[in-house]
């Protein structure tokens, strides 16, 4: 929460706690005052009291009621002595005294009405007798009658024997002014009060609905993980050093959709995210990224560099095993995933998540349902960052870019046969970069024409002083691109006397339209003697049309189903089934990706005619 609204809620409650605070005060404040000044009256009245007993005593011997009954005088002087007293709080003021029977009768009254001397009035008698009994004064607090708030008795004594009580009577006109003169204050506090209650109601009302309002902003209405929204909210305050990024897409997802229609897309997506949500922790992000592509913030453990690297490989297992049923379906599904373990070695953020897009992008090429991670934290400095096309220009100029060569072996004598020419960019602290980071900057520029006329420059001078075959790589794009085509003419014209050493890999997963102008060109190339070769056969959709609609020479097999050959059936089973079709089309195959003995073992069993891979070379800068 904001700074700013934990200090508004703090203000809000001290608030309310005061204005509660302070009905509670004015009720406490309306007590103190009702019983100060109950003892100010109660000591007025034992003053009067005494007085009244004064009087008494002066005009009286023993027996007020013998004496009083024979002198009516005395009787009226005493009243007139007692009516001053009476006011609007002391209501009533007499004197009373308990026959032999124990009733007790007037022997004076106070009030315009007079009772009646020796007239019988009706008492609390409990506490008339302790009077008698004690001969203290009594306090009655006076709940029963009307208008009454409190009696004050004092007795009246002859001879150490109480003969008569002067009662004093309040009124209740007291204590109803001073609540009548407090009440208002305590209205005002018990409506502030509603108020604030009706008040606090509607924010929290108001905050319950920003809330909901404001999640729903930030999730993904399908798989119901986080949106970009959220992620450009994200980007803004995460510490870059405490997480590590994944960015993930499901393999072949668009045959998904192709196969079995939208809805059951949509199915996979949700369940997809399902999945990944069980794998991963409270404190981490699991955000849809793009159509079937999740970005994953991934909270570092103490010293875990790998943590990441073991969450995507649970996730990715956990997806490969999972039956994804459907109606009357099953689907089976796996997922590609690229990561960044060090995202604080990156400028920004969002170049952080790029690399893990690009370590994507490279588990994609080498074959899907993959985790591919590079940890920037070695030693030895791998670049990163995507070339822009300034630097690209710049390479370029300065003659850095220049090709790496791989050995492709011929199984059968085991002699090297040729070699594949691979692009890299020397960067300016001289450190090599991957084509991976430039071929996306180049495509579609102008720059990209002067690249392929490098690359093609570079690979003639190659076998002109190395006397060896060599395969480089062109996209079917630049075959169909006339002012390229016209590039790859020029240098064939050019170095006539060297084609035939040429070979032409294009890529396989290259969707193919004008495949008659592709044709006819490939022709062409062709007629100067280069071979054409189809690379990574077998890593999109192993389209056998291929074999009818280009003048193929050689097939070289992709390296996803080459490196799993040895461990994987169906890797096996196709792969054995193209290298047949292929010696039967009389089309040379070329293993790729050949990591082990035994993979180069199963290679040359399966009669493939030249294979190339780490086992053998790696690539180098020099033949
Ligand atoms: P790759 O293995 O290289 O990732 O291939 P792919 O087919 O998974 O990837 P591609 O990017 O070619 O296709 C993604 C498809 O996902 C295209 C788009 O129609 C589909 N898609 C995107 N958003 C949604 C969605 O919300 N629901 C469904 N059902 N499909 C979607
Ligand atoms: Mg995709
Ligand atoms: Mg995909």
């Amino acid at each position: 929460m904001k700074q700013t609204n934990k200090i508004y809620i703090f203000l809000f409650a001290s608030i309310v706690l005061a204005i509660v605070y302070l009905f509670f005060a004015t009720h406490t404040i309306q007590q103190k005052l009702n019983s100060n000044i109950e003892t100010i009256l109660i000591e007025q009245a034992k003053s009067f009291a005494k007085n009244i007993d004064d009087e008494l005593h002066e005009h009286i011997q023993k027996d007020p009621y013998a004496e009083l009954k024979q002198n009516p005088m005395l009787q009226e002087h005493l009243e007139g002595a007692l009516s001053i007293i009476v006011n609007d709080f002391f209501k009533y003021v007499f004197v009373l005294y308990r026959d032999d029977a124990g009733i007790y009768r007037y022997l004076l009254d106070g009030s315009d009405e007079k009772a009646h001397f020796n007239q019988r009035m009706s008492v609390e008698k409990k506490y008339w007798d302790s009077v008698y009994k004690t001969k203290q004064p009594v306090i009655i607090k006076q709940s029963e009658l009307e208008n009454i708030w409190v009696t004050y008795l004092q007795p009246v004594i002859f001879d150490n024997e109480v003969k008569a009580v002067v009662a004093i009577d309040f009124s209740t006109q007291l204590p109803t002014s001073i609540y009548n003169a407090i009440e208002p204050l305590q209205n005002v506090f018990l409506y502030i009060f509603v108020a604030i209650g009706i008040l606090v109601f509607i924010l929290l009302y108001q905050t319950l609905l920003s809330l909901k309002n404001k999640q729903e902003s930030i999730t993904d209405a399908l798989t119901q993980t986080y949106n970009r929204t959220f992620l450009r909210e994200l980007v803004k305050g995460i510490d870059m050093s405490k997480y590590q990024i994944m960015m993930l897409d499901i393999d072949y997802f668009k045959q998904i959709n192709d196969n079995y229609g939208h809805k059951a897309g949509d199915y996979v997506l949700k369940k997809t995210a399902q999945i990944i949500s069980q794998q991963i922790r409270e404190d981490d992000y699991l955000i849809r990224y793009g159509g079937e592509e999740f970005l994953l913030f991934i909270k570092k453990g103490e010293n875990e560099n790998t943590l990441a690297f073991k969450i995507a490989e649970r996730i990715r297992k956990k997806i490969e095993k999972t039956p994804f049923e459907y109606e009357d379906k099953t689907m089976r599904i796996t997922v590609s995933i690229g990561l960044t373990n060090n995202p604080e070695h990156f400028k920004t953020l969002s170049l952080a998540i790029k690399h893990a897009d690009e370590m994507l992008y490279r588990a994609k090429r080498e074959g899907r349902n993959k985790v591919v991670s590079h940890n920037t934290n070695n030693t030895k400095k791998e670049h990163i960052e995507r070339k822009n096309i300034n630097e690209m220009k710049e390479a370029l100029e300065e003659d850095r870019i220049i090709c790496y060569f791989q050995a492709i072996v011929n199984v059968n004598t085991n002699k090297i046969c040729k070699y594949e020419a691979l692009a890299r960019m020397i960067d300016k602290d001289g450190s090599i970069v991957l084509p991976y980071l430039f071929l996306d900057t180049l495509a579609h520029t102008n720059l990209y024409n002067d690249f392929t006329k490098r690359i093609l420059e570079l690979v003639f001078e190659k076998i002109k002083s190395k006397k060896v075959a060599i395969s480089v790589n062109l996209n079917f794009s630049d075959i169909l691109d006339n002012s390229i085509y016209k590039i790859i003419l020029d240098e064939l014209q050019k170095h006539q006397e060297l084609t035939k050493w040429l070979t032409i890999e294009l890529l396989e997963y290259e969707i193919m339209q004008e495949s008659s102008l592709i044709q006819e060109r490939l022709l062409e190339i062709k007629s100067f003697g280069v071979q054409i070769a189809l690379d990574d056969f077998g890593s999109g959709f192993a389209n056998y049309s291929v074999f009818e609609t280009l003048p193929l020479d050689i097939l070289k097999i992709d390296g996803s189903l080459i490196k799993n050959i040895d461990t994987s059936k169906t890797s096996y089973t196709i792969t054995h089934s193209i290298a047949t079709l292929s010696r039967e089309l009389g089309i040379t195959t070329v293993a790729e990706f050949v990591h082990s003995k035994e993979v180069l073992e199963i290679v040359q069993e399966l009669q493939i005619d030249e294979a190339q891979g780490f086992y053998l070379a790696k690539p180098s800068a020099d033949i």
